[in-house]
């Protein structure tokens, strides 16, 4: 006898124990406190797991169990409290359990013909994003899978726009500071265009007053966009939005304002005025599986005009006719790709179930943890702050230590399951760092944190 079909929605009656495993399993997942687990070699996973992909198959069960037993303890939890290194994730529970929905549903996210309902639903958490942004109302965008993904789609729209009815200039260039993030460099580098580097302020920020001079240089006006950075990833500067937006346009380039992390911090109502003037952009992106609580991969990306990004990013074939043809929103339009998972709904279904309110609670929650630990870090004898809080991203030093120090530890807390808390370097100085964006994460977290640096 040959191989059985692979279980393709008969429903295969063997299908019901993995059903009600795989339940169990990701009830318990989200009922308990989050493992941090940890991560393991190439050689420990060979020992421990052995060949999975086999021409028989190892049965549903037991592909789940080496997963469980094996796998995840050797994956680390995003959303596990004292896990506050680069940037963590915390989904709601809403949302993790959506997610599995959307899997379930098999939908194609990138056209309404196909995929009207979810479109729909996606596009209604999109506006919540707008609003807090400021954008009009003819604003829209899409759901993609990171910032990275965000700020290429969104700065290939850019020059799209930049280089209708004009001769191309011998280099296209962006204007940015060098706090932006690593992802706007190779944006630059596949889109095969340079970075102008703009000096920041002495709080760390890029403003119009420095941006103007290179602008006003720019005599070939291949400088086509400007960024911004609304929370960098490191310190949780936010850039003077304001200025830099005047002085793009004045100069007739685009504004692309990337909030990657510190977006989400528009809903807090503590922080919201660091971001004057954010509204004037022409393209947002804000990381829902960041700071907004959604499961990854999950980035939302909005144009003030986006007919501009429709023109860049349609592909055309005469198989995609039917979709492209037609005057509604495909989200694929918007973005450099054409299939997506309709990723945007598990954010929209937690929106919904829990309300804004909660979002800017949750948020507040977050921003007053990374603002006690600022308390606590400058009380305490053996730390010091390196610079103020920056949104919910905490910079400081152990007293007497050197990056070795700094190292030991950080491995020791993974290894002792204590804490994920890695070190960075600011001005040259290996420091820690915190980056706080899960509800769950206390002060009592901070305080055993601190404690373990005595
Ligand atoms: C994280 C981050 C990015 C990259 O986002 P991904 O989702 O990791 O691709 C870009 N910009 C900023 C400011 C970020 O913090």
């Amino acid at each position: 006898m040959g191989p059985t079909l692979l279980g393709v929605h008969g429903f295969d009656p063997e299908v019901a124990p993995l059903a009600d495993a795989i339940v169990a399993y990701v009830l318990e997942r989200i009922r308990s406190e989050a493992p941090l687990d940890g991560t393991a070699s190439l050689s420990q996973l060979d020992a421990l797991v052995g060949p999975t992909i086999t021409a028989e198959g190892l049965g549903g069960l037991e592909a789940l169990r080496r997963f469980a037993e094996v796998l995840a303890p050797a994956t680390i939890s995003q959303d596990f409290p004292r896990h506050l290194s680069f940037v963590p994730n915390a989904p709601t529970e809403a949302s993790v359990l959506f997610d599995l929905v959307v899997s379930a549903s098999s939908m194609f996210g990138g056209s309404w013909l196909e995929a009207a309902g979810a479109v729909y639903a996606e596009n209604a958490a999109l506006r919540w994003v707008a609003d807090l942004v400021g954008l009009p109302e003819g604003a829209g965008g899409v759901f993609v899978s990171g910032g990275s993904a965000a700020n290429l789609s969104a700065l290939v729209a850019a020059r799209h726009q930049a280089a209708q009815g004009r001769e191309r200039p011998t280099r296209w260039r962006i204007a940015a500071s060098d706090a932006a993030h690593s992802s706007i460099r190779m944006t630059a580098s596949v889109m095969d265009i340079d970075v102008v580097s703009v000096p920041v302020d002495d709080r760390g920020r890029l403003t119009g007053e420095a941006l103007e001079p290179v602008l006003s240089a720019d005599t070939d006006k291949s400088i086509f966009a400007v960024v911004a950075t609304a929370g960098t990833t490191n310190a949780g500067i936010v850039d003077n939005l304001r200025s830099v937006g005047q002085a793009a346009h004045a100069h007739g380039a685009w504004y692309h304002v990337d909030g990657a992390y510190g977006g989400a911090a528009l809903a807090s109502t503590r922080l919201r005025s660091l971001f004057d003037g954010i509204e004037q952009c022409d393209s947002f992106v804000v990381d829902p599986h960041k700071w907004f609580f959604a499961p990854f991969d999950c980035a939302a990306l909005l144009y003030r005009d986006p007919a501009i990004a429709r023109a860049a990013h349609t592909q055309k074939a005469e198989y995609l006719d039917a979709q492209t043809q037609r005057d509604e929103w495909n989200p694929s339009e918007y973005a450099y790709h054409l299939s997506r998972r309709a990723r945007g709904l598990p954010f929209w279904f937690s929106l919904a179930t829990h309300g804004t309110d909660a979002y800017r609670h949750a948020v507040d929650i977050t921003v007053d943890v990374a603002f006690g630990a600022g308390d606590l870090i400058e009380q305490a004898d053996h730390t010091e702050l390196v610079r103020p809080v920056g949104l919910s991203v905490v910079l400081f030093r152990r007293v007497g230590w050197t990056k070795d120090d700094y190292e030991a530890w950080s491995n020791a807390m993974l290894e002792q399951q204590v804490c994920f808390v890695v070190p960075t370097t600011w001005l040259g100085e290996t420091v820690l760092r915190f980056c706080v964006v899960n509800p769950r994460t206390s002060l009592d977290d901070i305080a055993l944190i601190l404690d373990t640096l005595k």
